[in-house]
C-alpha cells in the first residue's frame, strides 16, 4: 500500500518558519514511529502571487484535491495589502475552502496545565479544558442570497440573508456526533432559535439526525447567547458544540481564547468522505503570518504542530500518535519552554522558533 499523501503549502510570513518545524516533526514520526508520508510542497498565497501571479494555480489546486491531507501555514502581509480584491493572498485559502467544500471547521479549545496562568479567567475555570467547537462554513449568512446594499427611498439598507438547508445541517450535524464518539459523546447544538426560523429548522435537524442516527450521544441545545455566557462562566461543561457559520465565527474565537495564546491554537476543516474513506481535509493554525515578528525566529510553532497532531488523528486515524505528541508538547511547557509570545510580563529569556521544536522531538524521543 502506498503511503498516505500530506500536500504542504508553508505560504507567507512565518508561515514557512513554523511549517520547518512541522516538517522535523513528521520526519521523526516516520523514522521512529515508521509512520512514513509522501509529502509534496507547494505555493499558496503572497509568495504564489510573487511567482504565479495568482494566490493559488490550478495546478496546486488539484493536488489538494487528490491528496489525503492539507496543511497550510499562513497568508498574507503587508506587501500584499494594496493588490486587487482577486488576487489577494487569501483568495488562495478561500478557495481551497471552497472547491474542496469544506464544511465542518473544527476549532479545539485545549488548556495546557502549564499555561492555565495565561488565561484571563481564573485557573480552576481553564486547567484541563478541552472542547471542540463545530463551526458550519460553507453556508448561513455568510453566502445566502438576497445580499447587498441597496437604495430604499432615501437612504441605503444593508442585506444578508441567514439560509440554511437541511442537508447542510444534517453534514455538520453528523460531523459533530461522529466527532462526540471519538471524544466524551456529548454534543451541545447553539442556535438562536427563540428568533430565527433558520434556528428553529437547525434545531429540528439536528434532533432528527440524533435520534435516528446518534442515540448514544448525549444531545442538548442552547441558544447561542446563552451559549456565549456559559461559555466563559464554567467551559468545562461542554464537550463537543456545533453551531452554526456566523455563530460559529464568534463562539469559537471566544472560545480559543479561554486558553491563551493565538501561537497555541489549531484548526481543522474537513469536507465529504474520499473514495478511501478519508474526509477531504485541510489543517492549519488559527493565527494569520504575524508580519511584525516574521523572519525573526520568534514565531511559535505549537499552533502549526498541533495542527499536524490534528491531520494524525483526523485524516490519519492514529489517535495514538497524535496524543503522543499532544503530550510531548505538554511535557515540554511543563519544563518552561516558552517562544515569545508564552511569556507575559515574567521577563525570562524565550526560546526561539527552531528551540521550541528542537525541544519537542526530545520530548517525543523521551516518550519511546
Ligand atoms: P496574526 O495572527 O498574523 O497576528 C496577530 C498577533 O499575534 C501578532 O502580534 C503576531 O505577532 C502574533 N502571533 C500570531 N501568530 C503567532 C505565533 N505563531 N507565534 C507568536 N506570535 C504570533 O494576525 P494579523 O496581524 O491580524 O494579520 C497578519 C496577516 O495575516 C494579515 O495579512 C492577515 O490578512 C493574515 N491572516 C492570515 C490568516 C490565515 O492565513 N489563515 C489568518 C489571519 C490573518
Amino acid at each position: 500500500m502506498s503511503n498516505p499523501s500530506l500536500l504542504i503549502l508553508p505560504g507567507d510570513g512565518i508561515g514557512p518558519e513554523v511549517m520547518a518545524e512541522v516538517r522535523r516533526v513528521i520526519d521523526w514520526f516516520g523514522d521512529k514511529r515508521g509512520l512514513k508520508f509522501d509529502v509534496s510542497e507547494d505555493l499558496v498565497g503572497g509568495c504564489a502571487y510573487d511567482a504565479h501571479g495568482t494566490p493559488l494555480t490550478d495546478e496546486t489546486m488539484a493536488k489538494a484535491q487528490e491528496v489525503d491531507a492539507v496543511l497550510l501555514g499562513a497568508v498574507g502581509g503587508p506587501k500584499y495589502d494594496k493588490l486587487d480584491f482577486s488576487v489577494k493572498p487569501e483568495r488562495g485559502l478561500l478557495r481551497l475552502r471552497k472547491e474542496m467544500d469544506l464544511y465542518a471547521n473544527l476549532r479545539p479549545a485545549q488548556c495546557f496545565d502549564a499555561l492555565a496562568d495565561f488565561s484571563s479567567l481564573k485557573k480552576d475555570v481553564v486547567a484541563g479544558l478541552d472542547i471542540m467547537i463545530i463551526r458550519e462554513l460553507t453556508s448561513g449568512v455568510y453566502f445566502g442570497e438576497p445580499r447587498g446594499i441597496i437604495k430604499e427611498g432615501n437612504e441605503r439598507v444593508g442585506i444578508n440573508t441567514q439560509r440554511y438547508t437541511e442537508s447542510e445541517i444534517a453534514r455538520v450535524a453528523r460531523s459533530a456526533f461522529e466527532m462526540a464518539r471519538k471524544r466524551n459523546n456529548k454534543v451541545c447544538s447553539m442556535e438562536k432559535a427563540n428568533v430565527m426560523e433558520s434556528g428553529i429548522l437547525w434545531r429540528d435537524v439536528v434532533q432528527e439526525i440524533h435520534d435516528a442516527e446518534y442515540p448514544d450521544v448525549e444531545l442538548s441545545h442552547m441558544y447561542a447567547d446563552a451559549g456565549a455566557m456559559q461559555l466563559t462562566r464554567w467551559p468545562k461543561q461542554f464537550d463537543v458544540i456545533v453551531t452554526d457559520n456566523l455563530f460559529g465565527d464568534l463562539l469559537s474565537d471566544l472560545a480559543a481564547m479561554l486558553t491563551g495564546s493565538l501561537g497555541m491554537l489549531p484548526s481543522a476543516s474537513l469536507g465529504a468522505p474520499m473514495a478511501n474513506g478519508r474526509p477531504k481535509a485541510l489543517y492549519e493554525p488559527v493565527h494569520g503570518s504575524a508580519p511584525d515578528i516574521a523572519g525573526q525566529g520568534k514565531a511559535n510553532p505549537i499552533a502549526c504542530i498541533l495542527s499536524f497532531a490534528m491531520a494524525l488523528r483526523y485524516s490519519f486515524d492514529k489517535g495514538d500518535e497524535a496524543t503522543r505528541l499532544e503530550q510531548a508538547i505538554e511535557a515540554v511547557l511543563a519544563k518552561g519552554y516558552r517562544t515569545a509570545d508564552l511569556l507575559g510580563e515574567e521577563g525570562k529569556q524565550p526560546v526561539s522558533t527552531s528551540e521550541m521544536g528542537t525541544a519537542i522531538l526530545e520530548a517525543l524521543d523521551e516518550s519511546l
